[in-house]
Order: structure tokens, then sequence, then C-alpha cells
């Protein structure tokens, strides 16, 4: 049998393990939480637009460059403004662009055109060849199998179908000839099961010649952020259809020669850029394989690893929108060799000359394009050339500029709306996107890949340690602020650094605000932790180690105190002094262990004994003091002969099953009556004490003045004067 329900630190331990087990939850909420936090629309929002400003410093640092195989014809402002007269407002003649295949294959000797243009029923059909250019176009289309051109897939089955365009089912039989095939590695790809926009059910009808070509069409859809810019774009879409053809056999009108059914088809078909790059890059081998899906969502295309978002997809990687300097560093080199030739060199100021004047000189030409990273050529200038208006130098140079080039056509004039807001420049033509994720295919070393959540996750838990740390380690909230900040600052510079070196985008937008909540977090801990120290430094202060009783020092502060609100009246008090009798004899007859035991429990039994607002503490030795608030003088008797009762009464345990009875004295002291400090009063309830011995312990002692001690009920005083044991019970 023990005495654990004496041993006051159990609780104590008990706070500091449930602190820890709240710390411990509090910290693996936050982990499940944040990538939940990191899905929500708002952080979303903010992670994309971090990324806009990596996409930007990138394409400012100029860290990827555009190929120098690609260039761009631009159907622009001033093309339209010179041509209008010959060729009546946009959309012109078929005529044109089928000229301009044929001047571009034959006379410039391009390597591939596409047209970022649908050819769709044209409104009518005169030029300067007359009738007949959608035929002309169709046949230049059969003629040069380098020539791709664009097509539109949507849901707007109803209102086409009324205008009566909606593509029929020959048309679809046909068009799936175009279509690729993906092979998963035994599953389904998230981005096939879960997201519909990627999957369509119906394409604006082109020109039915058109159609005949069908490995040649690809789709131009276009996708946008919720805040309208273009981020990404699938590299494909996907159609929905209903195949019609006669009936299986388990159909119950198999038997019959008019039986139809139809069964649902799906039509993979790849995006202008994604075509291209099947077309140009992917070796003849290949070209026709199944594109394998891993369940990394990567399309696996020989040993070019595409990698696609988890919605599907691609996050397009832009260059930088002064790549025309580029080309200006080729004209350079090119004249340079000239000169080579002849013996002479280029100084650095003259090649900065000659810079200059390239740029000025393609600026005049043509001062509305927008920044763009490629060579962009407007049409007027082929078409100056084809209708002979061009003096010879130009068009020698402009079939120069073209030789071998992979040549996009599209509109950059801001009237026909094809403008899109990217990260890195707010009004880019849609050629661009179509060139750009082509180039990105094609020099396959410039894919940007999102993050996952493990690695997101990895890189916020370093982001808090760098928090808690900052917060633990300093003393001052300022400081700890601060030292988060640079935490903050540090992450988000790494973040950029990711980005530039391995062109990964790590989350910035959700992981900063997690560091927010660990650090709040932190603080309440810290403040939590800081005032349980306190307390407990406070009770250690204040409290006596064996008895768990207030200790000296608290007894004179607490009677202080009372004092002094007795003195304002607001509040009465009175001490009792207490000694326990022969306490000497007791040890030397049972040790100290047996003594330090009864004086626990006499501590205990008093502070039982007494009400909530009253005091009792270790005076010293084996005397104690009870601070009585709130009485008279006969309700403190009263109190004082009761304390004197119920230590009398009971039997305390020294040893296994040996009680032992011990009894006290005790001398009580009144405000104002016996005295008006704290001194007095203890001077006055000690003397009180003294007179309780003297007249033959176990009772309250006399008080000033008072002639009869009041005696103990209990006559056992003499016994226990003789025998300090008192009686024994086993
Ligand atoms: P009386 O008060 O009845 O006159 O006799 P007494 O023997 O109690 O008187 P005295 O004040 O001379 O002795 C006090 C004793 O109390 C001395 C010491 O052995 C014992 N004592 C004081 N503090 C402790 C303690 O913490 N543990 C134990 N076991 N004994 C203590
Ligand atoms: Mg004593
Ligand atoms: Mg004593």
């Amino acid at each position: 049998m023990g005495f654990s329900w004496l041993n006051k630190g159990s609780s104590d331990k008990a706070k500091k393990w449930s602190f820890r087990a709240l710390l411990l939850l509090g910290a693996i909420s936050v982990i499940i939480m944040l990538p939940g936090l990191a899905q929500h629309p708002f952080f979303e929002d903010l992670e994309r637009k971090t990324f806009d400003w990596r996409a930007s410093l990138e394409v400012d640092e100029l860290a990827a460059q555009p190929s120098d195989n690609i260039v761009l014809l631009n159907f622009d402002d001033n093309s339209f403004t010179l041509y209008e007269d010959e060729y009546g407002t946009w959309p012109w003649s078929r005529s044109v662009s089928a000229d301009l295949i044929r001047w571009l294959n034959d006379e410039a000797h391009v390597r591939n055109i596409a047209f970022d243009l649908m050819f769709t029923f044209s409104r009518r059909e005169k030029g300067i060849y007359g009738a007949g250019g959608d035929k002309l176009l169709v046949e230049a289309f059969q003629n040069y199998d380098n020539v791709y051109t664009s097509i539109n897939f949507d849901n707007n089955h109803d209102q086409l179908a009324r205008l009566g365009k909606s593509p029929t089912q020959a048309d679809l039989e046909n068009l799936d000839k175009g279509s690729i095939t993906l092979k998963t590695e035994g599953h389904t790809p998230y981005f096939l099961s879960s997201y519909s926009w990627l999957r369509l059910d119906n394409y604006r009808k082109i020109l039915p010649g058109l159609m005949t070509v069908p490995e040649r069409l690809a789709t131009v859809n276009h996708i946008r952020d919720r805040d309208g810019v273009s981020r990404t774009n699938p590299l494909f879409f996907i159609l929905d259809w209903e195949k019609e053809g006669p009936c299986s056999d388990d159909n119950p009108n198999a038997a019959s020669a008019t039986c139809t059914e139809t069964t649902p088809q799906e039509m993979i078909f790849p995006y202008l850029g994604f075509r291209v790059f099947l077309d140009v890059v992917v070796p003849e081998s290949l070209r026709h394989q199944p594109i394998t899906v891993t369940r990394g969502n990567r399309l696996n295309i020989g040993n070019i690893s595409i990698p696609l978002m988890l919605d599907g997809r691609y996050l397009v990687h832009w260059y930088n929108t002064s790549g025309d300097q580029q080309h200006y560093k080729n004209e350079i080199a090119r004249i340079e060799k000239i000169l080579a030739t002849q013996g002479k060199t280029l100084s650095v100021k003259e090649k900065s000359q000659l810079t200059q004047t390239l740029v000025n000189t393609y600026n005049k030409l043509d001062p509305q394009a927008p920044p763009i990273p490629y060579r962009q050529i407007p049409v007027w200038h082929v078409l100056n050339a084809i209708t002979g208006k061009a003096i010879p130098e130009e068009v020698r140079e402009l079939k120069d500029t073209l030789n071998n080039k992979i040549v996009f056509v599209g509109t950059t004039s801001v009237s026909t709306f094809d403008i899109k807001t990217t990260p890195v420049h707010p009004t880019i033509p849609g050629v661009v996107m179509q060139a750009t994720i082509f180039d990105n295919l094609q020099q396959h070393d410039h894919f940007i890949e999102r993050a996952s959540q493990t690695t997101n996750v990895i890189y916020s838990l370093l982001l808090w340690l760098g928090c808690v740390l900052c917060i633990v380690y300093t003393r001052s909230v300022w400081i700890g602020v601060a030292g988060v900040g640079v935490c903050f600052v540090w992450y988000v510079l790494a973040a950029f650094w990711v980005y530039l070196e391995y062109d990964l985008w790590v989350s910035i937008a959700a992981p900063l605000a997690s560091g927010v909540v660990v650090t709040v977090l932190t603080y309440v801990v810290r403040y939590l932790s800081r005032t349980q120290d306190f307390e407990r430094t406070y009770k250690l202060a204040t409290t006596d180690a064996m008895t768990g009783l207030k200790n000296h020092r608290y007894f004179q502060e607490h009677l202080a105190n009372a004092v002094a609100r007795s003195e304002r009246g607001t509040e009465t008090c009175g001490l009792i002094m207490v000694d326990i009798d022969f306490f000497k004899k007791f040890n030397d007859t049972y040790g100290h262990q047996a003594g330090d035991r009864v004086l626990k429990c006499v501590a205990a039994k008093l502070e039982k004994s007494v009400r909530r607002g009253d005091l009792v503490a270790r005076y010293g030795g084996e005397e104690m003091a009870v601070v009585l608030a709130d009485v008279d003088q006969a309700a403190a008797l009263q109190v004082a002969q009761k304390l004197v009762s119920a230590i009398a009464d009971e039997a305390y345990p020294i040893a296994e099953n040996v009680y032992k009875h011990v009894t006290i004295s005790v001398g009580v002291a009144m405000h104002p009556t016996h005295g008006t400090t704290p001194a007095e009063l203890i001077g006055t309830a000690d003397e009180g004490l003294y007179r309780a011995k003297e007249a033959g312990r176990n009772r309250v002692g006399a008080l000033p003045g008072d002639s009869n001690d009041t005696d103990n009920a209990n006559d056992a005083t003499t016994s226990n004067d003789k025998t300090p044991t008192g009686s024994s019970t086993t």
C-alpha cells in the first residue's frame, strides 16, 4: 500500500503529455490540410499568378531560346490594309492561301506549312484568280503533303445542325482516319476519366474537300484558366461520336437487312503544334505507333517523354519575347561570314550599330507586331513577291529567310480577335501558342513540370521547419517574425531557382499560407508553454515541497494582504498558529521518515478542515499557520478547536498497517483586536500556542487577557504528555 495520492507531480506530467499530443495533432492536421488547401480555387488562382512571375522572369532572363527553324507568316493589319482592295475584306479568297502554299513550297522551299486558320465554307469565291478559290485550296492541300490546317471541336451540336453544318456519318468516319491512338499502361489516366472539357461531341464543319486529308488536320481548340490567361493547352482533344453500322448478332432485329445500330466511338485528335511535331520531328518508324501514356501522366514517343498535368493539359514553356534578337544574331553572323571571305571583321561598335539598324528596319516593316519570340514575316511581303511587286533582292532575301523553315500561318491582326493573354504578354496571337508548343516539343528538354503533391509537401515541410526554428531560437517576437519573413523570401527564391534551373513548378501560394498558419500556431504553442513554465516556477517558489502546503514566504505575503483588506474594512481576518505536540520525541521513537509521513498527513488534514478562502501554510519545521478569511473571534476559536479535534481524532499511517495518533496545539490571534500588523498577529498567536502547550497541549491556547485556557474536550492531554506516540492502531 503506497501513498500515491500525496504525489502532486502526476497531474503536471499528464498536462505535459496532453500538451504534446495537442501539438502533434495540430501538426498532423496542418499536413493533411495542405494538399486540400492548395487545391482551393483561391490558392490555385494565386498559385497561377506566381507561375506567371516565374514564366515572365525566365523570359526576361532569356533563359530559354526559341529555335530558329520556325517562321511566322502573319496576316497582320498592314497586310489587310494593303491588300483589301484586291482581295476584299477578311477572310480573303481561298485562292490566296492556295497561292501561298504553292509559292512557299516551289519558290521558297519551306519544310512545312501549318495554317492556324480554319477554312470553313467561304461566303464568296472571287479574288484575283476569279471563282473556284475553295477548289484551288483543296487541290493545294492534296498536291503538297507538308501542309496542315485546323479544325475546331465543340459541343454546339444543335445550333450547327439547324444551320446544316453538323458533320455527317461519312464525315466522322473519314475524320477518324486522322485520329491518333493512346496506349495506357493498363490504367485509366485521370484526365481521360475525369475531365469533361477534354471531351467534345461535335466539330465545326470545314471545307469538305479538306476532309480528304484528315491526317493533316489538327485541332486549334484553346483553353484558358479561370482568370482568362492561357498557360496550358491539351495536346489533343477527344471527340465522342457514334458509329452507325449493321446490327450485331445479339440484336433481336439482326435478321432484317435494314437493321442498323450505333456504337460509341472515341476520336483522339492532336493539337496543330502536336500534329506538326508528330510528323516533322518524330522518326518515320514511330510516327504511326500508339503514344504511350504512363502512370505519371507522361506521353512517351520513342525516347521523348512529354509531361502532362494531372488534368491532361500541357504546360507551355514560353520563350523570351525578343526572340528576334536571335534572328538578328544569325543575320550578323551571316554578314560576318561574308566579310570574313573578304578578310574583314566587324568591331563591337559596328556590330551593335548593325543590330540597331536591323531592329529599326524590322520595326518599320511591322510596327504593330506584338513582341513574340519568332521571326515574323507579314504576309504582304510574300504577296508582293508572288504578284511581282517586290524587287528581286527582296524576293531573294525572303526566300533565304523561309528556306527549309516550318512556317506557321495565322492572323496577328488585333481586329481578327485571335489574341490570347499569356503569362508573358497580354496580347499574343493564337498562332504563337501553336508555334511555341511545337517548339517546346521539338526541343524536348524544355518541358515544365508541375511538382507532385508529395514534392510540394516536402518543400512546405522545409519551410515550416525554417519558420519553427526561427521562432524557437529567438526571444523577441519581432526578430522571430523577421526570421520567418526571411524563410518566406528564401522559399520564394528557391521556388524561382528550381523553376529556372529544373523547369519545375513548385507551389508557392499554399505553402506560404500554411507557413503563416504554422507561424501563428508555433507562437501560440510558445506562449502556452511559457505560461506553463511560469506557473510551474511560481508553484515551485511558493510551495513547500514536502507537505504541498504554501511556504513561509507565501504565507507572509498572504497574511499581509489579508491584514490590508481587514484594515480597509472589506474583510476581517484571523490567524491560527499550529504546532505538533512532542514531535521531537515522535521522531526519536519512530524515525524521521515516519515523522515526515505524519507531517504530510497533518498538513493534508488541516487543509481539508478549513474553508476554500482560508490558507494553510507551513510556517517552519512542524509548525503550520492558518490564515482565516472573513471570520469573527468566536468563529476563529471554533475553527481552531475543530482543527485540534480533527487531528487528534485520526490515526496516521507510519508503516504498513501501523497507525499512530498525534495531537496539535494552536494559538489564535484576530485582526485588529490582537495586533494591527502581521508580525503582531504572529506574536500573539505564538503566545496563545505557548499557553496551549503550558496548559497541557492538544488544545487551543487562551486569548490574551483571557484567564481560562480553552480546554480541550478530549482530556487525554496528560497521557499525551507522557506518551508522545499516542494510542496505536494496527
Ligand atoms: P512540543 O512542541 O510539544 O513542545 O514538543 P516538540 O518536540 O514538538 O518541540 P520542538 O519544537 O522542540 O521540536 C520540534 C521537532 O519537530 C524537532 C524536529 O525533530 C521535528 N521536525 C521539524 N521539522 C520536521 C520535519 O520536516 N520532519 C520531521 N520528521 N520532523 C520534523
Ligand atoms: Mg515546534
Ligand atoms: Mg512541537
